[in-house]
């Protein structure tokens, strides 16, 4: 077992990423968490920009993603909006100067520099590794994937017609690509016997 020296690289690399992270010129200028919540703001679905799903997404504690999603708000980079249905939930949008900021420093520089300068194979290796591992951990604390419609077991399609079979809602080729809260992989019939 090489746990060791994997949580080695990935310290590193997540050190690495950070520092650039801290060092992002954004206008207004904004501390790395402010961006990682801009960030997955600019990637979920309408089912899950909501707090409860920042705080679960970025394990981070309700306090510190309320005090984040206050000072995002004064400084014009989001929008709370309260649900249509229900109005103590509350929905959180980019604005455009908020896309821009996310837009101008995600993904970090020193990461794209870095992928360049490895081969198409050894990317889909990586990538593919750390997929597995992200779904390894994520299991094995019974944690919410947090995946895309495409790997979903909601997700329905008849004559390239995509629909949602939890919400039963039609899904757009952008919502497709979307990071959704309520994403559930197929379940593993691998073990049980026929
Ligand atoms: S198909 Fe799955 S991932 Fe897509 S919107 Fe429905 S629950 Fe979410």
């Amino acid at each position: 077992m090489n746990s060791n020296n994997i949580y080695k690289y990935l310290e590193r690399i997540g050190n690495l990423l950070r520092a650039e992270a801290r060092q992002a010129k954004t206008t207004p200028p904004l501390q790395p968490v402010q961006l990682e919540i801009l960030h997955y703001l600019s990637l979920c679905n309408q089912h899950s920009d909501i707090p409860a799903a920042v705080t679960e997404y970025l394990g981070l504690t309700k306090g510190t993603v309320s005090q984040s999603l206050s000072v995002l708000e004064k400084k014009g980079l989001i929008e709370k909006k309260p649900d249509t249905d229900d109005r103590r939930v509350i929905h959180l949008s980019l604005t455009e100067k908020g896309r821009s900021a996310v837009d101008t420093t995600l993904p970090p520089e020193l990461l794209k520099q870095g992928l360049a300068r490895m081969s198409h194979a050894q990317r889909d290796q990586l990538l593919s590794g750390l997929e597995s591992l992200l779904k390894a951990m994520q299991n094995s604390r019974g944690l919410r994937p947090f995946g895309v419609c495409g790997s979903c077991y909601h997700l329905h399609t008849v004559e390239e017609e995509n629909v949602c079979t939890l919400t039963n809602l039609p899904l757009s080729s952008q919502e497709l690509e979307q990071v959704c809260r309520e994403h559930k992989f197929e379940p593993d019939t691998s073990d049980q016997v026929a």
